[in-house]
């Protein structure tokens, strides 16, 4: 079959048609269960009632309005999210990619507004994934994703994932802000120790910079906190988010404080479709939902679970698994075996995994996964491993 689509995924040959909390229907009428989440996005599991009939009422009465008018819509996420963070400010926008873009202009323009212009790197970290536009591949810094597209957007510098000394080494009189992922998704669920992040949150403290975090993948409950860097106790100067806040619904912001944002005054950014009525009015859901009493409590608690039945996962299959990381309901399970075997493997037996670099494999469940979800997936991924197991050659199956 030939497709219209330009050809820039790799897709699996599965099919979903409906989806309902954890598990997808395929068109064969198979259920998967969704431990991706569609990377990181079904943060509520799929057709959520709460959701539904948010985007339902709001599709009744006015889908887009331009932000050339006020939007109640957006301003009571604005509000929820406000209340909820370190923030002051929000913008809103369609992507992650478009929220780091956001992010890294107001963090050189708050610069420029303070007279010193010439503060317009920003530092990053080896492995970090922060969006496919000219300025987002060129702060990822992997060439992969640069190579052929031209001259690389100025004004990153990167140092290795977790090197404080080439960190500070890397700081000069032009360097504006550090940005980093609390958790690096795509670089293979590979967290930021909390003594780090407070180490580096001191460091753009003494050296006038600003701290941009990334929790496009982290944020909205995925770790058991709302935020991720709540867990170090830190907060930074301006932040990130998508994927999960609009629980499907295309929907990113970009979080900061008064004194981050102040260069940020009429006419400098905007977006066509930005806070987007529907989108607004699913993200009010989903916000609504995630504050919810005991409902981040609940995340700690099935993590908890998850992350003692992997564990045991790892111990009755030492050649497959190396390593079990992550935070939350953001798990990496760092591999001796292919990683994208145990994709397929793990589709075979019907559960829906994620890859990433690093040789790992992403569990992204839905945050609403019950006791029985977690039971459900374990078995089927205990038997995918003893699938890879028996594809081995002898002499791999005892190497760990
Ligand atoms: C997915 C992701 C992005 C990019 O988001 P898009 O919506 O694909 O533009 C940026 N940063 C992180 C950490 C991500 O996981």
């Amino acid at each position: 079959m030939t497709s219209s689509l330009l050809p820039v995924y790799a897709r699996a040959p599965l099919t979903f048609e409906k989806g309902e909390g954890a598990w997808l229907v395929a068109t064969d009428g198979r259920r998967y269960l969704d431990f991706g989440s569609g990377i990181a996005v079904n943060a509520l599991g799929h057709a959520h009632p709460q959701l539904m009939a948010a985007l339902h009422d709001q599709a009744a009465k006015v889908w887009h309005i331009s932000n050339l008018y006020q939007n109640p819509v957006a301003e009571a996420l604005a509000k929820k999210l406000t209340d909820a963070t370190f923030a002051d400010l929000v913008f809103f926008t369609n992507s992650g990619a478009e929220a780091l873009e956001a992010s890294i202009k107001m963090a050189r323009k708050y610069q420029a507004v303070n007279g010193r212009p010439e503060r317009n790197r920003i530092v990053t970290f080896e492995g970090a994934f922060h969006g496919r536009t000219l300025a987002t591949i060129a702060a990822g810094g992997q060439r992969k994703y640069m190579e052929g597209f031209g001259p690389d957007m100025p004004g990153f510098d990167q140092v290795p994932f977790g090197d404080e000394a080439a960190l500070k080494a890397a700081i000069g009189p032009e360097t504006a802000a550090i940005l980093l992922e609390p958790v690096q998704g795509e670089g293979g669920i590979r967290p930021v120790p909390p003594e780090t992040l407070r180490r580096i949150r001191q460091l753009c403290d003494e050296n006038g910079l600003l701290l941009i975090l990334d929790e496009v993948q982290t944020g909205v409950g995925r770790t058991g906190k709302l935020f991720a860097h709540e867990w170090a106790g830190i907060q930074p100067d301006i932040m990130a988010i998508a994927k999960g806040i609009g629980g499907g619904f295309p929907l990113g912001a970009c979080l900061a404080t008064a004194e981050a944002g102040k260069g940020m005054v009429p006419g400098t950014h905007g977006s066509t479709f930005g806070g987007n009525p529907l989108a607004a009015a699913v993200g009010n859901a989903v916000m609504d939902v995630v504050t919810g009493e005991g409902f981040l409590e609940r995340i700690q608690q099935v993590a908890l679970l998850l992350k003692q039945r992997l564990a045991e996962i790892k111990d009755r299959h030492p050649a497959v698994i190396a390593e079990l990381r992550g935070e939350g309901l953001m798990v990496g399970l760092k591999l001796h075996a292919p990683n994208g075997e145990l994709v397929r493997a793990a589709q075979e037996e019907g559960l829906l995994l994620i890859a990433a670099g690093d040789n790992v494999v992403r569990l992204l469940p839905p945050l609403v996964i019950t006791d029985e979800d977690v039971a459900e997936a374990v078995g089927r991924l205990d038997r995918a491993c003893a699938t890879m197991e028996a594809g081995m050659k002898p002499a791999m199956r005892g190497a760990a």
